[in-house]
């Protein structure tokens, strides 16, 4: 039997204790902006842990709001009578997101959001009489969470190499990110004709064998990608022309990252459904959602009948202490401005990130909202080497950052002051000397 601080037994292969060769660092505190290591330091958090803890950690509103709801009702079965915040959450969510986005589907994660949408989007075509529309179509560099819907639609080959088959019938479109697109501020000029990219794909297996087009409008996971101009309005054109479903994967730009609520207001191109997770929670406790709009739910309605269920759910699709952080979260955007905060900090964002172009191996810097990427060159050879290593020497200096092979990825708290902004950009250059 292993002892206590034996560290084999959790198996987690991304772990960056995995590669430390030192004592593990661990995370055993965390407020506000920051978080508190096993060995006593404090770290500024350069990337809401991982995308998702928005308005900052461990606030108070909401850590009481789950405690209230653990002593009150701690689940209620989602396929049998269900529980009122479950429906308050519901009413919540669609009065933030875009107009048209009409009805919530709940579950446990931005995979289980993936699937459940790309399930929706096919059953949808089946209900309307349309049941040979089964393709989809992902971009390469998606990332769409990890079930076996999510991985097939994903751009990345390594996450599906190995899993055998997958789902049949999915195309890849390119993906936007453009050699052009060096040290853009913002949304870059070029490219709308990358959407084109998709007319060919439908012009090769017709549009009436194609179910939905999934993307994120900005790809997060794999090295902050920037839409293009015109790029998600081409998109929106083209399958509104064929009568193929746009999925927008808002798992990362959800709940004000890019200062709307979601990315689809942001950008004024709305999709068919938006998958949301993270930052609906604040990170506290796993939760993700499918917004959906009224022309999807009601293929499955005849007033208000199921002419066809959907035979789809979760045990934990929309339980109590999930929904109680959830509208806790909300009210915590909402009271502080959270979810257009990141609008106002754009500039002094922008300007503080492009400060770091004349750092050595700096190769491109991309920014918008409150997210931003300083793309490294690989050392000859060793792809992902520089960027571990400037993590590492980043969490020594007292940021968390994230890396994506030599990109570095940073994405912090919607509270964060300009002052923190300064602290975490100029000690991310400070480390960038040694690159
Ligand atoms: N979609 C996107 C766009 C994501 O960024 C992520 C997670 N990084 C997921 C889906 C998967 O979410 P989860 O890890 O909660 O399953």
């Amino acid at each position: 039997k292993p002892a206590p601080n034996d560290l084999r037994a959790f198996w987690m292969p991304f772990t960056a204790n995995r590669q430390f060769k030192s004592a593990p660092r661990m995370l055993v505190a965390s407020k506000d902006m920051h978080y508190t290591t096993s060995d006593g330091r404090q770290v500024l958090d350069g990337t809401a842990g991982l995308w998702c803890c928005n308005a900052g950690h461990c606030r108070p509103r909401i850590t009481e709001a789950v405690q209230a709801q653990v002593g009150e009702l701690d689940y209620a079965p989602a396929f049998q009578m269900g529980h009122p915040l479950a429906f308050e959450l519901a009413n919540r969510l669609v009065d933030i997101a875009p107009d048209g986005m009409e009805h919530v589907f709940y579950c446990n994660s931005g995979s289980e959001a993936v699937d459940t949408a790309l399930k929706i989007a096919l059953a949808y075509h089946r209900a309307r009489g349309d049941a040979a529309r089964t393709r989809l179509i992902g971009r390469e560099r998606g990332y769409h969470g990890v079930g076996f819907g999510g991985i097939s639609v994903g751009g990345i080959v390594n996450n599906r190499r190995h899993f055998g088959t997958l789902l049949a019938g999915v195309d890849h479109m390119p993906h936007t990110h453009l050699p052009e697109n060096v040290f853009t501020k913002g949304q870059p000029e070029h490219g709308a004709n990358l959407a084109d990219e998709l007319e060919r794909i439908v012009a090769l297996h017709g549009a009436e064998t194609i179910a939905a087009v999934i993307v994120e409008p900005m790809a997060g996971s794999t090295g902050v990608l920037m839409p293009p101009k015109g790029y998600l309005e081409k998109l929106r054109a083209i399958t509104k022309k064929h009568g193929i479903l746009l999925i927008f994967d808002e798992v990362i730009t959800g709940f004000g990252r890019l200062g709307s609520p979601f990315a689809a207001q942001h950008f004024g191109v709305v999709p068919d459904m938006i998958t949301c997770a993270k930052g609906l929670t604040n990170g506290v406790i796993p939760m993700g959602a499918v917004l959906a709009s009224a022309q999807i739910h009601d293929a499955f309605m005849q007033g208000p009948e199921h002419i066809i269920e959907l035979f789809h759910g979760y045990t934990y699709s929309g339980n109590p202490i999930s929904c109680a952080a959830a509208i806790a979260t909300l009210d915590t955007y909402a009271e502080e401005g959270l979810l257009t905060r990141a609008a106002g900090l754009e500039t002094y964002w922008q300007e503080a990130i492009h400060s770091l172009r004349d750092h050595p191996n700096v190769v491109d810097i991309r920014n918008m909202g409150l997210i931003g990427a300083v793309e490294l060159s690989p050392i000859d050879g060793q792809p992902g080497k520089r960027g571990f290593d400037m993590f590492v020497k980043a969490f020594e200096a007292g940021i968390l950052i994230r890396v994506t092979g030599d990109i570095i990825a940073m994405s912090p708290p919607l509270i964060i002051s300009e002052a923190q902004i300064d602290e975490l950009i100029g000690t991310l250059g400070d480390v960038l000397k040694t690159a």
